[in-house]
């Protein structure tokens, strides 16, 4: 549950989105608020915009129109004399630290070990010491069950454990907001129930996470709110069990019977 009250404001705050690709609507006009600790899991048949409204908050693509803010700061954007400037890559990947993302096909970097996989960005990114960083992605991939991989590389390990390396890549520069684009979709089926095990850990411990996942049992479980997406816009969103057993539109009563 959210660890605020009502009143707190939002972590993370996406107002009125818009984003075409060529023309092409993705996102219509998105809105969406995250509290702290919350956990927001993203429903939707593919093309609904999902991973665009995520990219588009990890600011991985610019958005045409709305505003999206972490910590009440503006991303992307200045304010200058009364209009909006975009501001350089070297800003942007300033905002994008306090945020991590994790991707479906993990993105782990082949030629680094496990160990420095984590520690990478920590040390680059964040300037910690490099025992420091060493001695926390220890104690995270301890936690992901993968201490002893510690020294391998992502080739050794199977799907299921390059995603856990990558929970702990995402967790080690401590973000605000965790944002996963399903995560378990690329894995064989008896490996997801690690991954979604480490995630329900980490929202057990109030991280605030955005999650893009088709896996309905998780989402029923861990959600604190769903939110159900189709053409690029919000369709239905509320408490997973109110959503589950009465949704309101045709759309979502369609996908979930074909889901569940
Ligand atoms: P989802 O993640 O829900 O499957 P996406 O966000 O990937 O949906 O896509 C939403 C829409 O935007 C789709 O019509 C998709 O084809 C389009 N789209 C997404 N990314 C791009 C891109 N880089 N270039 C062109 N079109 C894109
Ligand atoms: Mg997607």
């Amino acid at each position: 549950m959210a660890a605020t009250g009502e009143a707190a404001k939002p972590i993370l705050r996406v107002a009125g989105v818009r984003k075409a690709f060529d023309g092409k609507t993705a996102l219509a006009d998105v809105s969406l608020d995250v509290h702290e600790g919350e956990v927001v899991v993203v429903l939707g048949p593919s093309g609904s915009g999902k991973s665009t409204l995520i990219r588009c908050v990890h600011q991985l693509d610019a958005i045409d129109g709305g505003a999206i803010y972490l910590d009440g700061e503006l991303l992307g954007y200045e304010r200058r004399r009364g209009g909006l400037r975009a501001l350089g890559e070297r800003r942007v990947a300033v905002q994008r630290r306090r945020m991590s993302m994790v991707f479906q096909q993990f993105n782990l970097i082949p030629h680094f070990t496990v160990l420095r996989n984590v520690t990478e960005a920590p040390r680059r990114a964040h300037d910690r010491p490099r025992a420091d960083a060493e001695q926390d992605a220890l104690e995270l991939l301890d936690r992901v069950g993968l201490r002893e991989r510690a020294h391998d590389y992502p080739r050794q390990l199977s799907g299921g454990q390059q995603q856990r390396v990558a929970i702990a890549r995402a967790v080690a520069t401590r973000p605000r907001i965790l944002l996963f684009d399903e995560p378990t979709s690329a894995l064989d089926p008896e490996l997801v129930g690690d991954v979604l095990a480490v995630m329900r850990g980490l929202a057990a411990e109030g991280m605030t996470m955005i999650v893009v996942t088709h896996e309905m049992a998780f989402a029923r479980e861990v959600a604190d709110r769903c939110v159900f997406m189709e053409a690029g816009r919000v369709v239905e969103s509320g408490p997973p069990d109110e959503l589950f057993t009465n949704p309101r539109t045709e759309r979502l009563r369609s996908f979930l019977s074909r889901h569940n």
